[in-house]
C-alpha cells in the first residue's frame, strides 16, 4: 500500500488533472491511496465565503458563484460528453454550502469556517475521481471525514488516532483490492459528524496519518518543484536539491519555516518508518528527494529558510528592573493564550525580544495584554533568515546592506531578524 498527496497547484485547472491522470497511468498504482486538496486558490476563495458571512457582506453570492463557474469550467474541459451525474454532485455540494449559509450565525466561528472551507477539497476530489474513472483508472471516491477522526478543535483538529486507525484499517485494504482510493486531504470529522479542518496546508498530514495507519510503504508528494531545495529558488539563485534527506532535517527544516511540506507530515512516518518522497508532477521520471532514517548526510550548500512579514517585538518592565523567570512565565502565558507561535527569542537584563508571523488582531491583543505592565515595542515588517548547516560567507552575503536585529547561534543553525 502507498499513498499519493497532490496539492491544489496540481490540480489548479483542466490541464493539471489530465497531466495527473497521465502521471497515474506510468506509475504502478496498485493499493494507492490518492490524498487530493482543493484546486488552484479556491480554499483561499471559500475563506472569502467565510468572512463575508460572517459580516453579512452582499457580494457573497457573487462569490460563491465564481468559485462554482471555476468547477464547473474545469468539468466542461475535461469531458467530451456532458458528465450529469459529476454536475449533479457538484450542484449539491452548492445546495449545502447555500443552506450553511442561511443559517444564523453559530457562536463559534472556527466551526463554521470548518464547514464552509473543507468543501473545496470535497469539489476537487469528486472531479478527479470522475475524470480518472471516465479515463479507465478505476478509483473509488472515499469521504475523509468518515475516517479521518479528530476532536472539536475546530481549524485545527486533533487527531483521535485509535478510532482513526481502526476506521482506516477495517475498509481500505478492502476497497484497494482493485481501484484506488481517492479522497481529500485537509478534513476530517468529529465523532458528531461535524466536519475539521487540520489547519491550512493540511493535506500532506492528511496523506502521513492514512500512511501511518495502514503502514503504508511509502508516501509521494508530488509538487511543483523538483523536490526539497536548501533554499527558495525564487529567492536564491544558487539552488540544490537533496537526493536524502534524515527524517531529522525535514523537521528541523519545516520547524524553522521551510513550507515545501507540512511540518506535522514528518513526525507519524518517521514513527513508522515510512519512506517520505517529494517529486515533481511535471516531470514524471524526477528523483525527487527521498525522506528517511539516513545517517547525517553531507551538506555542500547551507539550507536557507526565509520567513518574512515578522515582527520583532521587545518587551521591558515599566519600573527599569530586570526581566525575571515570574516577568517571563507572565508574558509566555499572555502568548500561549493568543495561540501565537514564536520564531525567535532572546532575552537580556531589561529587555525580552521575540519574532512572530504578522497578524493584526493578535498583535493588538498582545499589546493590550501586556501594556498595562510593560513597555511595548515592535518594529514591523522584518525577516527572519534561518541557516543550517551555514558558513560565515553566506550569513556576510545574506546580511549585506541589512539591519541584523537580532543573531542567533548555535553549532548547526544562525538565525538573523533583519530588515
Ligand atoms: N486546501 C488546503 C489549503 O489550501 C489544504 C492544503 O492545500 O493542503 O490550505
Ligand atoms: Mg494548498
Amino acid at each position: 500500500m502507498q499513498v499519493f498527496k497532490f496539492g491544489g497547484a496540481s490540480v489548479k485547472d483542466a490541464q493539471a488533472v489530465q497531466n495527473i491522470q497521465v502521471l497515474l497511468s506510468k506509475q504502478n498504482t496498485h493499493e494507492t491511496v490518492i490524498v487530493v486538496s482543493a484546486m488552484a486558490k479556491t480554499t483561499n476563495a471559500l475563506e472569502e465565503v467565510y468572512k463575508a458571512y460572517l459580516t453579512a457582506d452582499p457580494n457573497i453570492t457573487e462569490k460563491v458563484l465564481a468559485i462554482k463557474h471555476f468547477h464547473l469550467t474545469i468539468i466542461k474541459d475535461l469531458f467530451e460528453e456532458k458528465n450529469n451525474q459529476l454536475i449533479d454532485d457538484i450542484e449539491n455540494v452548492f445546495v449545502e454550502l447555500d443552506w450553511i449559509l442561511e443559517e444564523d450565525i453559530h457562536e463559534d466561528t472556527a466551526f463554521i469556517y470548518d464547514q464552509i472551507v473543507s468543501l473545496g477539497e470535497i469539489l476537487s476530489t469528486k472531479i478527479i475521481a470522475a475524470y480518472l474513472n471516465y479515463k479507465g483508472l478505476a478509483c473509488v471516491w472515499v469521504d475523509a471525514r468518515g475516517y479521518i477522526q479528530t476532536d472539536n478543535n475546530y481549524q485545527e483538529g486533533n487527531i483521535d488516532w485509535a478510532s482513526t486507525e481502526l476506521l482506516v484499517q477495517k475498509d481500505f485494504p478492502k476497497l484497494l483490492e482493485n481501484k484506488m482510493i481517492i479522497t481529500q486531504g485537509f478534513i476530517g470529522g468529529t465523532s458528531e459528524n461535524f466536519t475539521t479542518t487540520l489547519g491550512r496546508e493540511g493535506s500532506d498530514y492528511s496523506a502521513a496519518i492514512f500512511a501511518a495507519c495502514l503502514n503504508a510503504s511509502a508516501v509521494t508528494i508530488w509538487k511543483d518543484v523538483d523536490g526539497v531545495l536548501n533554499a527558495d529558488p525564487k529567492l536564491f539563485t544558487h539552488t540544490e536539491k537533496f537526493e536524502q534527506l534524515p527524517y531529522s532535517e525535514a523537521l528541523e527544516m519545516t520547524y524553522y519555516g521551510a513550507t515545501v511540506i507540512h511540518p506535522k507530515t514528518i513526525k507519524p512516518l518517521q514513527n513508522k518508518q515510512i519512506p517520505l518522497f517529494v517529486k515533481p508532477f511535471l516531470n514524471h521520471e524526477g528523483t525527487g528527494t527521498h525522506i528517511g532514517q539516513f545517517e547525517q548526510i553531507k551538506y555542500h550548500l547551507p539550507t536557507i529558510i526565509v520567513k518574512n512579514d515578522q515582527v520583532l517585538m521587545s518587551i521591558s518592565s515599566r519600573d527599569f528592573s530586570f526581566i525575571s523567570e515570574q516577568n517571563l512565565s507572565f508574558i509566555l502565558g499572555v502568548f500561549a493564550k493568543l495561540n501565537v507561535k514564536i520564531n525567535t527569542m532572546q532575552n537580556s537584563a531589561m529587555t525580552w525580544s521575540c519574532s512572530f508571523d504578522y497578524h493584526l488582531e493578535k498583535l493588538n491583543k498582545l499589546i493590550t495584554e501586556l501594556q498595562s505592565d510593560y513597555k511595548v515595542y515592535y518594529n514591523h515588517p522584518v525577516s527572519l533568515v534561518t541557516l543550517r548547516h551555514y558558513h560565515q560567507s553566506t550569513i556576510d552575503e545574506i546580511s549585506q546592506g541589512k539591519e541584523v536585529l537580532i543573531e542567533q547561534r548555535s553549532r548547526n543553525t544562525v538565525q538573523l531578524v533583519m530588515r
